[in-house]
Formats: C-alpha cells, sequence, structure tokens
C-alpha cells in the first residue's frame, strides 16, 4: 500500500534509509509476506507500522519473483525423487516431461534453477567445494532446494545475477536486524522502536569504532582486530533462515493468488 509522507514513517525498516521526503510502502499485507518468504527470520513486531522505500521495494519484489520461480522448478525436481531408488535426477529429463523438448545439443547444460539451456562455458558450477561462496548464497538465499539431487549442477549467468541480487538485499536487512537488536539491548528497549534512533546509534557506534582502532593502531596492537566484523556477524545467522519447504511453497502460491 503506498501512503503519503507522515511523521511515522522517518527510516525504511529494511535498509535505515531516510524516507522522510518519499513516498513509502507500508510493511504489511503481500509485502510482508513476500519477505517472509525471502527472510523468515524477520523481527516484524519491533516497530510500529514499518514502511520500506522504494528500492528495497523494488529488490524485494526482484527477489522475491526470482524465488518463486526456482521454487516452482524444485517442484518439477522434487517429482522425479524416487524414495526406492535413490539416484541423481537429470534435469534434461525433467525439461523432456515439462517443455516436451527431446533433442538436446551435447553441448548444451541445464541450469539447476531455471531448467533453462546454456552453453556450458557461460554457466558457473554450483557447490564444486566446501566453502564455496556461491554455495553458500544458494543456501541463503533458496534454503529449501536440494542441490544435491542432480549432478554437478551448474546456474546460469541470468540467474546468477538474481542470486546474487538476492543475497545482497538479505545481508543488508540482515545487517540492519543486528543494528536493531544491538540498539535494543543496549538501551533495553524492545518494542515500539524508533528506527532513526537506531540509524543515529548506528552511526556513533561506528564512528566510536574507528576512534577505538585508530587507538589501537596507534598503540600497535591491531594484529589480530582486522576479523570482518560483518562476516563474524553473519556466520551465526545461517542456520536461522531453513524453512520447510512445503510451507513456503504454500506461502508462494498464496501470494500468487493476490498479485
Ligand atoms: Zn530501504
Ligand atoms: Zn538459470
Amino acid at each position: 500500500m503506498e501512503v503519503s509522507k507522515e511523521k511515522h514513517f522517518e527510516s525504511c525498516r529494511l535498509c535505515l534509509t531516510d524516507i522522510r521526503d518519499s513516498n513509502v510502502t507500508l510493511l504489511d499485507g503481500i509485502i510482508k509476506d513476500m519477505l517472509e518468504i525471502i527472510l523468515p527470520e524477520l523481527n516484524f513486531s519491533i516497530c510500529d507500522m514499518p514502511a520500506i522505500c522504494k528500492t528495497c521495494l523494488e529488490t524485494l519484489k526482484q527477489s522475491y519473483n526470482f524465488k518463486s520461480s526456482c521454487l516452482e522448478v524444485e517442484d518439477k525436481v522434487q517429482d522425479f525423487v524416487d524414495p526406492k531408488s535413490p539416484s541423481t535426477i537429470d534435469l534434461k529429463q525433467v525439461i523432456r516431461r515439462s517443455n516436451k523438448i527431446n533433442s538436446f545439443s551435447k553441448t548444451h547444460v541445464v541450469c539447476r534453477t531455471c531448467l533453462g539451456l546454456g552453453e556450458a562455458s557461460a554457466c558457473l558450477k554450483l557447490c564444486s567445494y566446501e566453502g564455496d561462496p556461491l554455495k553458500n548464497m544458494v543456501e541463503k538465499c533458496l534454503p529449501e532446494m536440494g542441490i544435491e539431487l542432480t549432478k554437478d549442477p551448474i546456474i546460469c549467468p541470468i540467474c546468477l545475477e538474481q542470486l546474487e541480487e538476492q543475497f545482497h538485499f538479505i545481508m543488508q536487512c540482515l545487517d540492519t536486524e543486528e543494528k536493531i537488536n544491538y540498539y535494543c539491548e543496549r538501551k533495553g528497549i524492545f518494542k515500539q522502536i524508533d528506527l532513526h534512533s537506531v540509524y543515529l546509534f548506528s552511526m556513533m557506534e561506528d564512528n566510536e569504532d574507528v576512534d577505538k582502532q585508530y587507538e589501537e593502531m596507534q598503540t600497535g596492537d591491531l594484529e589480530n582486530n582486522c576479523t570482518d566484523v560483518r562476516t563474524e556477524k553473519y556466520a551465526n545467522k545461517n542456520t536461522t533462515a531453513q524453512k520447510n519447504t512445503q510451507e513456503s511453497k504454500k506461502k508462494t502460491s498464496l501470494i500468487m493468488l493476490h498479485l
């Protein structure tokens, strides 16, 4: 729902950007449902009438569309799972059944997330090794997908771009969540949070961090303090993103009906 500017809406719930001078969208109804599909772990009740900026709204819609189509593909792939004879699924077979295409060029490979045909040289391998950043992105954005169901899964450049966009969006939202949680703990307030205060508080904290680091540099004590704090923060977030596949799919189809 588009709403005009009011005193309530000072900062975007997802990125803390100032939204006083622009039209904002309330984070409720379908918009909230979409966000729950992308990021089920967000605390929606931390502030009254949360709103989001135009940029976050656009990215949310794109991320939601991408994830919905990935879950549709997942449905088709899961149809081929035979619990009696577990073996990897050939995606060309999945395409044959759903698109009635029978002949494929030998050089063609099938994208795991969109079932599109592409040249192997233009696509990237998924899950090639433990700790692969691409694997990390898929687990974070698409925890419902059984990537291991297919042999040597790959992703096409179009899906990769969308996956990266969704990943950055999720990380940005989690960064905001981290700032809100930190603010709540420090101030001892756990409801009706003023997001603009969170923003100002996090700016102050960042400046203090810089001052502290500068002091440590002066005393030559910076050796072991170069770890990226954000990376550490996110390391513990992975597990909470796991959500029941069926539940997500059910929600997706419900939202589809309303769009
Ligand atoms: Zn925003
Ligand atoms: Zn693709």
